[in-house]
């Protein structure tokens, strides 16, 4: 009984092993149907609607389009956006709100683009990168708006 079992156990094995081998000759064979990517040496190019992190756009001058109007806050479903905002002094003296500083807890977002859809200056879009891992979560939790940046003059 013991010596059925051992060699049934051995065949089922080698069996198992020649399917095995039979796929692996398949794809060694048909090279272009192999979809699995060698990351992180090799890097899939992403559907352009991929959704990775939410950023702020900044041009050459490192000026952006947010106004600090919190329109993004409010629309985001479960608080990953926190809008600090500020007063600045126009030149004809008068008082004006800007923003100071755009918190985004990467780790809360849901990449539901309802920020992004929100926006009525475009100042935020969603960006590719999905290489989030750190080892700390505060890591997570960034500021968007570049040390130094200010709105673009004529955005309102
Ligand atoms: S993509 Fe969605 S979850 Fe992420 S910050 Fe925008 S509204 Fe919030
Ligand atoms: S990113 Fe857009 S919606 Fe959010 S505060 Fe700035 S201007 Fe308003």
């Amino acid at each position: 009984m013991f010596l059925k079992k051992y060699i049934s156990d051995i065949f089922n094995a080698v069996k198992s092993l020649l399917i095995g081998m039979r796929r692996t000759g398949y794809y060694f064979t048909h090279r272009k149907e192999i979809i699995t990517q060698q990351y992180p040496d090799v890097k899939q190019i992403l559907p352009e609607r991929f959704r990775g992190e939410v950023i702020m756009l900044h041009d050459e001058n490192n000026e952006h389009a947010c106004t600090g109007c919190t329109a993004c806050e409010l629309a985001c479903p479960n608080g990953t956006i926190k809008i600090i905002t500020k007063f600045d002094v126009t030149p004809e003296g008068k008082k004006k709100k800007a923003l100071d500083t755009f918190i985004y807890h990467l780790e809360l977002c849901t990449m539901c683009n309802l920020c992004i859809e929100a926006c009525p200056t475009d100042a935020i879009k969603m960006a590719q990168n999905f290489e989030h891992s750190v080892y700390d979560r505060s890591q997570l939790t960034k500021k968007l708006n570049k040390p130094g940046s200010k709105i673009r003059e004529g955005v309102e």
